[in-house]
């Protein structure tokens, strides 16, 4: 299985529009980030988890052309908004393409992008999305098998997905403030795991950095990664300061699992 960090990026991206912090000024190409997305692939299937604002720019960056399924985390528009462009992954295509959420995720996608969902949408340059609410029970997509892991993170439904194939394991969690521990097991001793960094102080609503570092060291993954970094997280700085089975991921980051 090979995992691609198509974006390691908050919300804003970095660097932040009118921000003129060391990071957003840094001229290394690890502190520029798109927003948080991750391509999970074996030699027959391809997933994308979340349609990003960056979407296009991913997909021309890395001549992405054609996916199985795509699967969201959860509403926010950092993770949604990028919907539209997964039309060029249509045209290629005679069926629906199959489409993986929670049931507070999906229920926004269709009021979004109602006409895309519509029973009447038949146009082929159309977006034709094929529906599936998981409802947190684990599903097949090719030779990947996926397992929600509900989190805590701000007010709405949120999941991670651990993706196993070939007896090799990938957790992806990257917006996550607690782990309730209902769903701790599900994330305990995996290949590698990427999850929420968004920054070095306290937040609200995400992990931070030694929050982060605290939960890997409880679910002691082979390798861990952050993710959905925001421009407080300096990439050498960083790197320096994690434990040596961690790391901050990056755009363009493409590991064999
Ligand atoms: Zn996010
Ligand atoms: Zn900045
Ligand atoms: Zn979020």
């Amino acid at each position: 299985m090979k995992v691609l960090f198509l974006g390691s990026g908050t919300s804003t991206g970095v660097p932040v529009i009118g921000c003129d912090c060391e990071v957003c000024r840094s001229d290394d190409p690890h502190n520029k980030r798109l927003r948080a997305s991750v391509l999970v692939q074996t030699e027959s299937t391809t997933i994308l988890v979340d349609s990003c604002p960056d979407l296009r720019q991913q997909a021309l960056r890395h001549n992405l052309t054609a996916i199985d399924a795509v699967i969201y985390t959860h509403e926010h528009l950092d993770h949604t908004a990028g919907f539209d462009d997964m039309r060029a992954f249509c045209w290629r295509r005679e069926d629906r393409l199959p489409l993986y959420a929670g049931s507070s995720c999906l229920e926004h996608l269709r009021r979004m992008f109602a006409w895309a969902f519509s029973e009447n949408n038949t146009y082929k340059g159309y977006i034709r999305p094929d529906a599936h609410d998981h409802a947190g029970a684990p599903f097949v997509i090719g030779d990947i098998e996926v397992t929600p892991v509900l989190v805590q993170h701000a007010t709405v439904e949120t999941y991670g997905y651990v993706f196993r194939s070939a007896g090799r394991s990938f957790g992806y969690v990257p917006d996550i403030k607690t782990l309730p521990d209902a769903s701790r097991p599900l994330l305990m001793g995996l290949n590698l795991l990427a999850m929420d960094g968004l920054t070095t102080r306290e937040h609200h609503t995400h992990l931070n950095v030694a929050d982060n570092v605290a939960l890997m060291q409880e679910l002691q993954p082979e390798r861990g990664l952050l993710t959905h970094c925001g421009h407080a997280v300096d990439y050498r700085t960083i790197t320096r300061e994690l434990p040596s089975f961690m790391a901050p991921a990056y755009d363009g980051l493409e590991l064999e699992v």
